[in-house]
C-alpha cells in the first residue's frame, strides 16, 4: 500500500493536520503539515482549525496539543509513545518536593504529564525557558523541574540558583564527553551543536546550545562548514536539507552510530495511516487537569511572544 497517498486522501477527507517532531523520521517529516519543536507544535495547536489534529511525536506533546485545542480530536500514531524525561517525575514525589519548599514557584519543561503541569505555575521549552526565568525578579525563588541538565544550563546562563528536580532524558544522557572529545579532535574546524538536556560537560564544549530548531537554525544560517550534532537523529533530515555544502556529523553514542529517542521512532507511516483511518489511539485528559493543566502553558505562550 502507497501509504503516503492514502494518509493525504484521509487526511483531506476528515479535515484533519498532522503535526511532526523533528525527532521522527525522515518519511513522517514530509508528510507533515508542520514540523517543529516542542514550542512551535503547542502554538501550531492552539491556532489549529482542523477537526482532527495527528500528534506524530510522543504523549506529553499530544496533551499539550489536547489543551489547547480542547474542542478538536487529537490523535497519536502510538500511545505507548511515553517519554523518559517525563516518567523520571511521578506526580506523588513531586508534590512531596514541592510541599518541602511553599515559597518556591515552579517552572517545569514541557517534557511533563498533565498532572505535573496543573501543578505548576509556567511551563517552558528549551526555545524559549532563558527568557522565562528571567522574566521573574532575581530573588524570586523557583523549583525547576524535571531535567536536570537543562536545570542547570539554565542556572549558569541567568546566574540564579534555581532548586532543581533530578530528572533526565535517557536519549541525550547517553552522550559522552569522551565521545565529543575524540571527535572534536577528528573534526577541528566543527562546531558543536548540543541540545541542553545533555550533560554540563558536554554543555561545557560546545558552541551553540539550544532547542532542535534552534540548533537546526544555526547549521542552516551559519558561515561554518562542518557541525557536529549533539541530540536525536531526526534533526538531520531537516538540516540535510538546508545544509547544502556543509558537512553534519552527529555525535555516535557507544551502542549505535545513530542515536534515536526509541518512543518517537514508534511512529511509523503505517501507524499513523491507521489512525487516521480508525481515529485512534485519541489521546483525552481529564476535565480538572485540562483547566489546571491549561494555565501554566497558556502564561508560556503569552511570556514567549
Ligand atoms: P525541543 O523542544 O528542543 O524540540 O525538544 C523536545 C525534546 O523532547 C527534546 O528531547
Ligand atoms: Fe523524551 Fe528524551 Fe525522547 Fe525528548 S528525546 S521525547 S526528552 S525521551
Amino acid at each position: 500500500m502507497d501509504y503516503r497517498e492514502e494518509i493525504l486522501k484521509l487526511k483531506k477527507e476528515k479535515n484533519a493536520v498532522i503535526m511532526c517532531h523533528y525527532y521522527n523520521s525522515g518519511d513522517l517529516q514530509d508528510i507533515a503539515d508542520m514540523v517543529g519543536d516542542s514550542l512551535a507544535l503547542a502554538r501550531y495547536a492552539a491556532e489549529a482549525s482542523a477537526d482532527i489534529i495527528v500528534v506524530v511525536g510522543v504523549n506529553f506533546m499530544a496533551e499539550t496539543a489536547k489543551m489547547l485545542s480542547p474542542s478538536k480530536k487529537v490523535l497519536v500514531p502510538d500511545n505507548n509513545a511515553g517519554c523518559s524525561l517525563a516518567d523520571s517525575c511521578k506526580e506523588a514525589e513531586f508534590k512531596e518536593f514541592l510541599a518541602q519548599h511553599p515559597d518556591h514557584i515552579v517552572i517545569s519543561y514541557v517534557n511533563t504529564t498533565a498532572e505535573i503541569k496543573a501543578l505548576t505555575d509556567v511551563v517552558v521549552t528549551s526555545s524559549n525557558a532563558k527568557k522565562i526565568v528571567e522574566s521573574f525578579p532575581k530573588d524570586q525563588k523557583i523549583i525547576f523541574g524535571p531535567d536536570y541538565n537543562l536545570g542547570c544550563y539554565l542556572n549558569k546562563i541567568t546566574g540564579r540558583d534555581m532548586l532543581l528536580w533530578k530528572g533526565g532524558c535517557c536519549v541525550h544522557e547517553a552522550f559522552k564527553v569522551e565521545k565529543l572529545k575524540e571527535y572534536k579532535q577528528l573534526y577541528p574546524n566543527a562546531l558543536v551543536l548540543t541540545h541542553p538536556e545533555c550533560k554540563p560537560e558536554i554543555v561545557e564544549l560546545s558552541d551553540y546550545v539550544g532547542s532542535t530548531s534552534g540548533i537546526i537554525n544555526f547549521a542552516a544560517q551559519s558561515d561554518a562548514k562542518e557541525f557536529i550534532i549533539v541530540t536525536e537523529h531526526g534533526v538531520l533530515h531537516q538540516m540535510e536539507k538546508l545544509c547544502e555544502g556543509k558537512k553534519l556529523i552527529p555525535l555516535p553514542i557507544n551502542t549505535a552510530p545513530k542515536n534515536t529517542c526509541r518512543s518517537m521512532r514508534l511512529n511509523t507511516m503505517e501507524k499513523l495511516y491507521l489512525c487516521l483511518k480508525n481515529e485512534t489511539p485519541e489521546i483525552t485528559v481529564p476535565e480538572d487537569l485540562m483547566v489546571k493543566g491549561l494555565r501554566p502553558i497558556e502564561r508560556m505562550l503569552e511570556l514567549s511572544k
